[in-house]
């Protein structure tokens, strides 16, 4: 039966290309999680380096590198983290009154502001 056995070897020459156009494309999302994962180290160095340098007092090394403004920018960037960290725990740990809006703490059973008792 020789149409059979040609439509039986189109199938399964069929099938290989399947095969090797899905190893392509298990083979590429590797690659590009690869790559994905090599650019985030690499940042991280970068990181590492910029955090050392940021951290350093050495007004030479600052002074030839001409940092002082990207330094005296991370420390600012730094500064507003820590001021919006506490703004945040504060909002978190605090409710408003329903009598006058003020913001008090969540364990409060009076608000301190109006006196009102809180439910
Ligand atoms: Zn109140």
């Amino acid at each position: 039966m020789a149409i059979l056995d040609n439509v039986s070897e189109t199938i399964s020459k069929v099938a290989r290309n399947i095969a090797k156009g899905t190893n392509k494309v298990v083979e590429s999302s590797k690659v590009s999680i690869d790559l994905l994962e090599k650019k985030d180290d690499l940042k991280d160095k970068y990181a590492e380096i910029g955090k050392l340098l940021a951290d350093c007092d050495d007004k030479e090394i600052i002074e030839k590198l001409d940092v002082a403004d990207k330094i005296n920018e991370i420390r600012a960037l730094s500064n507003e983290i820590v001021e919006l960290k506490i703004k945040l725990s504060e909002l978190k740990n605090t409710k408003k009154c329903p009598d006058c809006g003020a913001n008090i703490s969540k364990n409060s059973a009076y608000c301190n502001v109006c006196g009102s008792k809180i439910i």
